[in-house]
């Protein structure tokens, strides 16, 4: 019987040519409406989707023959992972396909945070060359909280700056901190100690907020905070106080709590000048983009040959 796969967000064609030697029909939708895909999801069996496409309860429960739901990267918040394994949906994802273009980003963000790049180079595009201070990176101390793939990376490369490295993460992680030339430490002991805290957690109930008031109120002042995991894991109404207030001397992320931006507080975060944002483009070069699309072609043949 032939399966029927379509493909919500833009991808590669490298995941097409792959799949097309199968007895496959593949329809790529990349700008497709919510609407629209309520109306199709009931004839297909795969939906292939990046992080733009919401495959929630409702679009599940009108996808009678889904049996497959393929997120081309890491981080299924966008699919309701508990409604698809009550059906006896698979998801599939492809983890680490982007851990040096998202690390790449975060230590861009850092070195745009502590020179204050955004303002100095929008100022001088405008012919102003005023000499806007920044602080230096090197023998500053950074807090990696989420000590996974891109946490691990970006110590790597903050140890080569000259940083000293301190790195939380639930698991036992002391060992491969120490090799690493990372002090293993619990978030109490990182907050008042880190010149910039950098967030490279795995999204779910446990790190929804990982940064609220008490984390805040226990950080140095002038704090670089670093964010290309996902804006829930900061309560981004409290940053704005606590931003507003002073304390923060940049908030540096490509996440946001809605994409695009939809509340007034959002607005606000976005147009603060302490505030550097990039539109989700962490996993956004071609190296990354290749991989994702090889590694979910590679994930729907595996699923299809079970
Ligand atoms: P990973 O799974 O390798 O690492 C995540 C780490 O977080 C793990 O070591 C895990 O133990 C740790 N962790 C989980 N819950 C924790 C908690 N409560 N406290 C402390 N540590 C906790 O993931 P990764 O590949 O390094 O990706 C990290 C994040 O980056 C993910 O959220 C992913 O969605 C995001 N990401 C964003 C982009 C982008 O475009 N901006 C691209 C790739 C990945």
């Amino acid at each position: 019987m032939q399966v029927k796969i379509l493909i919500t967000d833009p991808i590669s064609e490298i995941l097409i040519n792959k799949l097309t030697k199968y007895n496959i029909k593949i329809d790529y939708r990349p700008d497709i409406s919510k609407e629209e895909l309520q109306k199709i999801i009931y004839d297909y069996d795969v939906i292939v989707v990046r992080s733009r496409t919401r495959v929630d309860k409702e679009l599940i429960e009108k996808g009678k023959k889904l049996k497959v739901i393929a997120r081309a990267g890491i981080g299924v918040d966008n699919i309701d992972t508990e409604e698809a394994e009550k059906r006896n949906i698979r998801v599939v994802y492809a983890p680490g396909t982007s851990t040096d273009s998202a690390a790449e980003l975060t230590i861009g963000l850092m070195i745009a945070a502590a020179r204050n790049l955004y303002n100095a180079i929008n100022l001088a595009k405008t012919g102003v060359f005023k000499k806007i201070e920044g602080v230096e990176l090197a023998g500053k101390t950074i807090g990696i909280i989420g000590f996974g793939r891109i946490g691990s990376k970006v110590a790597t490369v903050a140890n080569a700056l000259g940083m000293k490295v301190l790195a939380y993460d639930i698991l036992d992680i002391k060992e491969r901190a120490l090799k690493m030339g990372a002090e293993p430490c619990t978030l109490d002991d990182m907050l008042p100690r880190a010149d910039i805290i950098t967030l490279h957690v795995t999204v779910g109930k446990e790190t929804k907020y990982i940064l609220d008031r008490e984390q805040f109120e226990k950080m140095k002042n002038n704090v670089i905070i670093v964010n290309t995991s996902r804006a829930a894991v900061v309560n981004g109404k409290i940053l704005l106080e606590f931003i507003r207030k002073g304390k923060i001397f940049a908030y540096a992320t490509d996440v946001f709590w809605n994409e695009p931006p939809k509340e007034e507080w959002e607005y606000e975060l976005l147009r603060h000048e302490r505030v550097i944002v990039t539109p989700h483009i962490g996993a956004q070069t071609k190296e990354a983009q290749d991989r994702v699309a090889e590694v979910t072609a590679q994930n729907l043949i595996n699923v299809m040959k079970e």
